[in-house]
């Protein structure tokens, strides 16, 4: 028998789950000194205004040593990215109705429609 398809969410509209409990991935876009110029992965076109945002808050921590309770650029308020085009690569692998955003949906509670 041919299991039926798992229905997942269309849209990651007033969702952002995802965007908490797990640090901050923007704080791989930091400044470091040994980067010099050629940031290894930071969009080139981040604007300079994002750059200074994110070495004024995370002030030298790495990635792993930021507050744990939802990213930088989360807007608790909209629930969405403030910069959803610039997000990092571990945003992008996060597919909308994949296992791991239909478990953490069920696991708190929102609804898959
Ligand atoms: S990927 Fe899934 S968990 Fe993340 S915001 Fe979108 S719907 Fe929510
Ligand atoms: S960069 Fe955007 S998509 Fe990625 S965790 Fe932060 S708020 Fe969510």
């Amino acid at each position: 028998m041919t299991p039926l398809p798992v229905l997942g969410p269309e849209s990651c509209a007033g969702c952002g789950h995802c965007c908490e409990g797990i640090g901050s991935p923007v704080a791989v876009y930091a400044s470091r000194r040994n980067y010099g110029g050629d940031h290894p992965f930071r969009p080139t076109d981040l604007p300079a205004e994002l750059i200074a945002e994110i070495d004024d808050h995370f002030a030298g921590l790495v990635r792993g040593q930021e507050p744990q309770e939802r990213c930088l650029w989360f807007d608790p308020a909209l629930r969405q990215c403030r910069h959803y085009d610039y997000r990092p690569p571990l945003c992008r692998e996060y597919e909308l109705g994949g296992r791991a955003c239909l478990s953490l949906r069920k696991e708190r509670g929102v609804a898959i429609t």
